[in-house]
């Protein structure tokens, strides 16, 4: 279903810096905006080009404790001190500088303007690239996320008594909005990641179903590494639309993390823009309203390249072979069977302990 497509854009998103060496590099994201100027995007009458704002405090304490909060502000005025406790630390994944409570107050802000301009109405999809901060925990920072703009996203709009399917396709598991919704039917999360075997988190098995009423609305598929187009499609396929559509959302939220490129030097899946192209195409077919949110994705090209083509899924618009990856690898003979052999069997394991 196509309509108008947000994109929420200011150069403040890309602006700040982790640290020298951190593979997140805001700054990505300049050529996703510049990629989509240069192909003509913004010109397209369904593309609406939004402004972010700052979330607000009590937005953020949607989710996480305010005591966290208050060390996030410590931090970003103080960040030379000692925070671990809160997950923080200078040489880890996530270490403490100067600004990140505003920053992270932006791109969660971002998000947030893109769930207003879809319930509005005023789009039918709006994508935050610098949003999709899928690890932060209710007092922790974990993997590079500071506030989790999807969990609060998904938490507002069950605020609102909207029934919310939310669907994570970065590499890692989406293991901070799983922990926010893991007691509720309100929240479906489904996340396809490589298995927490090989990859951080080390969460995201198929037992990790939910709890309570929330039982069965936690969906895991723990891919194996090495899987590539064939088997990832199939994968999703044979999970994300089932259980979407028997689920009825009222809105679809997606984190679009791009780490699972195959040229993604942080984790071992290969996949390439044709399987994105399918996923997101599929996303881009249903006909509920959508909230887009970038993520991971650390091959600065392939996130240029495949936030690109994203967005101009969203707008319903031809992609061009520039954006598309030329020599994607495929699988064969032996490795070929075992791959398929070990995403079968996530597939099953997640359907059967999902809600009927
Ligand atoms: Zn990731």
């Amino acid at each position: 279903m196509s309509g108008p497509a947000g994109f929420v854009w200011d150069p403040r998103l890309a602006a700040h810096v982790y640290r020298e060496d951190h593979p997140l590099k805001p700054w990505r994201l300049r050529g996703v905006h510049d990629t989509l100027e240069r192909l003509g995007a913004f010109a397209n009458p369904r593309a609406r080009l939004l402004a972010p704002r700052d979330a607000t405090r009590a937005e953020i304490e949607r989710i996480h404790d305010p005591a966290y909060v208050d060390t996030i502000v410590r931090a970003s005025a103080e960040p030379d001190r000692d925070y671990s406790a809160w997950g923080l630390s200078a040489h880890g994944d996530t270490p403490p500088f100067a600004g990140m409570h505003e920053a992270s107050l932006l791109t969660t802000g971002a998000s947030l303007v893109a769930m207003d301009d879809v319930l509005a109405g005023r789009a039918r999809v709006a994508f935050n690239g610098s949003g999709g901060l899928h690890h932060a925990m209710r007092r922790r920072a974990s993997g590079f996320c500071i506030y989790n703009d999807p969990a609060i996203v998904c938490g507002l709009l069950a605020d609102r008594g909207m029934k919310v399917a939310y669907v994570d396709i970065d590499a890692h598991h989406g293991d901070g909005v799983q922990a926010a919704f893991y007691e509720t039917d309100q929240v479906l999360t489904i996340s396809l990641h490589e298995t927490g075997r090989a990859l951080f988190p080390g969460t995201g098995f198929a037992d990790e179903r939910g709890t309570g009423a929330g039982a069965g609305y936690s969906v895991n598929v723990a891919l194996p590494p090495y899987t590539d187009d064939a088997a990832y499609v199939r994968a999703f396929d044979a999970v994300v639309p089932a259980l979407v559509q028997r689920f009825h959302p009222d809105v679809l939220v997606t984190q679009q993390g791009i780490d699972p490129h195959f040229t993604d030097p942080l984790t071992h899946l290969l996949l390439s823009t044709r399987a994105r192209e399918h996923v997101v195409g599929w996303f881009a077919s249903t006909p509920y309203p959508w909230v887009a949110m970038g993520g991971g994705g650390y091959d600065l090209d392939a996130v240029r390249r495949s936030w690109s083509m994203e967005y101009l899924l969203m707008l319903g618009a031809p992609v061009p072979d520039e954006l598309h990856d030329q020599d994607p690898p495929v699988a064969s003979g032996r490795q070929r069977a075992a791959i398929d052999t070990e995403a079968d069997a996530a597939v099953r394991e997640a359907l059967a302990a999902a809600f009927r």
